[in-house]
């Protein structure tokens, strides 16, 4: 743990340099999302690095829309995305920015480029750029349009711009060199026209700047210093860093690009995400299955554990996959000594203690968190009849089952220990009822120490029951045969999703408001989903079982 503390990952190191060189004197980050789309635990990992980069130097962190597509982006993203990220602590104070203010700049730009002769207006078809653009291994062909008059190129995209070009008809190009052995550089589109109303600016443009051309800007304008973006970048880095540089920037900002996060069993594919929720096979892009952030956060997850969860995953320049496995041992660390553990009961079976007396009832006092007393104790009622789990009780137990079976004696959560003396059955041979003597001498907490026994069990109190539905999550892909089938549909795992109608919980539950958490002892943590709960029918999804086999890998 103590490397861990002290080892830097490959980025802080380039800043500690640059920092030590006088490249930068302070330390600027943004995250820069395309509102196209809900947050998923990918994009977690990117806020919280680049937000935790500015907090640990002391610098600011950005957040801003890159909103220079107008095609695919909507204003409802653009809510769900500062939720999210306020809800995952990261906090750009006052400097909430969107790319399409600074359109206005970038043509300014695009200007002060065609006037130093290094971009030109292009009235090739996008088909024909892109069979002039050459291979891997062969050189691009010139653009005829390349040697236009700096007069004549100013000319004509000022006419772009004015609203004279129908979509395609022509192009800005930067003029860089068409034999570079980087695809990027050779000559790339910058500004293309596109007849389309934008969120934010509505018609007063009809160009629109390329990706390439309009994030350094971006980041030149706010005056940051390190854009991280994920590896799919790295080959357009010559290209950012020439826009930085033939556009003079006094302080250029630098690009760092680091491998995306996966998770196993995971579809975080916005396409397939869309399938999922088009075909109606998940509840919309929040269902719990899923890892947007908006879907763990119904779950259960907490700012915390994700945060736990991608500092444990790293920084680095290598792609890899991580185990949702370990995502599950975040939340579980997180909540174990934060959340109260209460009993309740999903698949129950009555229990009567045939020598308590019918209508009486005593509170026995609990610990709500044996681990945290600061958590402090409640009050459960106890009275002749109970609801067990099930699986608590067996006619014919195997070896070394400790729980309820005939003539066997458990102690009851909190309460007493019973001892099982009959069971009663249905038609169908189904038990409906499991009948017991208790011992008044074994109360919990009494110092009883006549005798031992070598299970507990849970119960809650059957005439105090609060009811519950209950939803069981597994991964919605199933982790032994792949993510694809043959044909490339999602091999989706039918049982995904369990829903139990009625569970019986002890009376403690009273008041569970949306996104509170329990541990239900023996069983997991369970988190009020906010969607469709309401106070007459509490919903609760597990986040996680309580066991796991998964081990926290060894710090590197
Ligand atoms: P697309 O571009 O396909 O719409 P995207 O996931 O790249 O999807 P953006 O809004 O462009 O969406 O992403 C915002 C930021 O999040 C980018 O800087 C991107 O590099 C980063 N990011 C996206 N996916 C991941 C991931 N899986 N792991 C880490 N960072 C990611
Ligand atoms: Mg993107």
């Amino acid at each position: 743990m103590e490397n861990e503390m002290t080892s830097k990952n490959f980025i802080e190191q380039m800043i500690d340099k640059d920092l030590a060189e006088g490249v930068y004197d302070t330390v600027h980050t943004r995250f820069p999302p395309e509102p196209n789309g809900y947050l998923h635990i990918g994009h977690a990992k990117s806020i919280l690095l680049n937000y935790g980069l500015a907090r640990k130097y002391g610098g600011k962190f950005n957040m801003r829309f890159d909103d220079t597509n107008p095609t695919k982006e909507k204003v409802e993203f653009v809510e769900s995305i500062k939720a999210d990220i306020q809800w995952l602590g990261a906090d750009w104070e006052d400097r909430l920015y969107f790319a399409s203010d600074y359109f206005e700049e970038m043509y300014e730009a695009a200007v002060k480029l065609i006037k130093k002769g290094k971009a030109f207006v292009c009235d090739l078809t996008a088909e024909e750029i892109r069979s002039y653009r050459g291979t891997l291994t062969e050189p691009g062909k010139e653009s005829p349009y390349r040697n236009r008059s700096i007069e004549e190129n100013l000319e004509l995209f000022e006419a772009m711009r004015g609203g004279k070009y129908g979509d395609g008809e022509k192009v800005l190009r930067a003029k860089i060199d068409m034999a570079s052995p980087n695809i990027n550089m050779r000559d790339p589109v910058i500004y293309r026209v596109a007849h389309i109303s934008h969120h934010n600016t509505g018609d007063a443009w009809c160009i629109y700047p390329m990706y390439d051309f309009a994030h350094p800007i971006e980041d030149a304008i706010e005056g940051i210093t390190h854009s991280i973006c994920t590896l799919e970048f790295e080959d357009h880095r010559p290209l950012y860093d020439w826009v930085v540089r033939e556009l003079e920037y006094p302080v250029p900002p630098r690009q760092i690009e680091f491998a995306k996060l996966y998770l196993t069993n995971v579809v975080t594919g916005k396409r397939y995400i869309k399938k999922l929720v088009e075909e109606g096979i998940v509840d919309g892009w929040d269902d719990p299955r899923l890892v947007s952030i908006a879907a763990l956060r119904r779950r259960g997850f907490t700012p915390e554990s994700i945060r736990m969860f991608v500092d444990l995953c790293g920084v680095s320049k290598s792609q890899s996959s991580v185990d949702y496995a370990m995502l599950e041992y975040c939340i579980r660390e997180d909540l174990k000594l934060k959340r109260p553990r209460l009993m309740a009961v999903l698949d129950p079976i009555k229990l009567v203690i045939d020598n308590y007396p019918e209508g009486q009832v005593e509170y026995l006092e609990a610990a709500n968190n044996l681990e945290n007393e600061e958590l402090g104790t409640r009050k459960i009622p106890f009275c002749r009849e109970l609801y067990i789990e099930r699986e608590d009780f067996m006619e014919e137990p195997p070896r070394k089952y400790f729980r309820l079976f005939p003539g066997n004696e458990v102690r009851l959560m909190h309460a007493y220990f019973v001892k099982c003396e009959s069971f009663v059955k249905d038609e169908s041979g189904k038990v409906t009822e499991v009948h017991c003597t208790y011992d008044p001498e074994t109360k919990a907490g009494s110092g009883f120490t006549g005798r031992k026994v070598k299970g507990t069990i849970h119960w809650v109190p059957a005439p105090y029951a609060m009811t519950a539905q209950v939803r069981l999550y597994e991964n919605i892909i199933d982790e032994e045969k792949g993510v694809y089938n043959e044909d490339g549909s999602l091999n989706l795992n039918p049982n995904s999703l369990t829903v139990v109608e009625t569970a019986y919980l002890e009376p403690g539950f009273a008041g569970a408001k949306p996104y509170d958490s329990f541990q239900f002892v023996r069983n997991g943590f369970f988190c009020v989903d906010a969607k469709d709960s309401r106070e007459d029918q509490l919903v609760f999804n597990r986040i996680v079982s309580l066991k796991s086999s998964f081990k926290l890998p060894k710090a590197q």
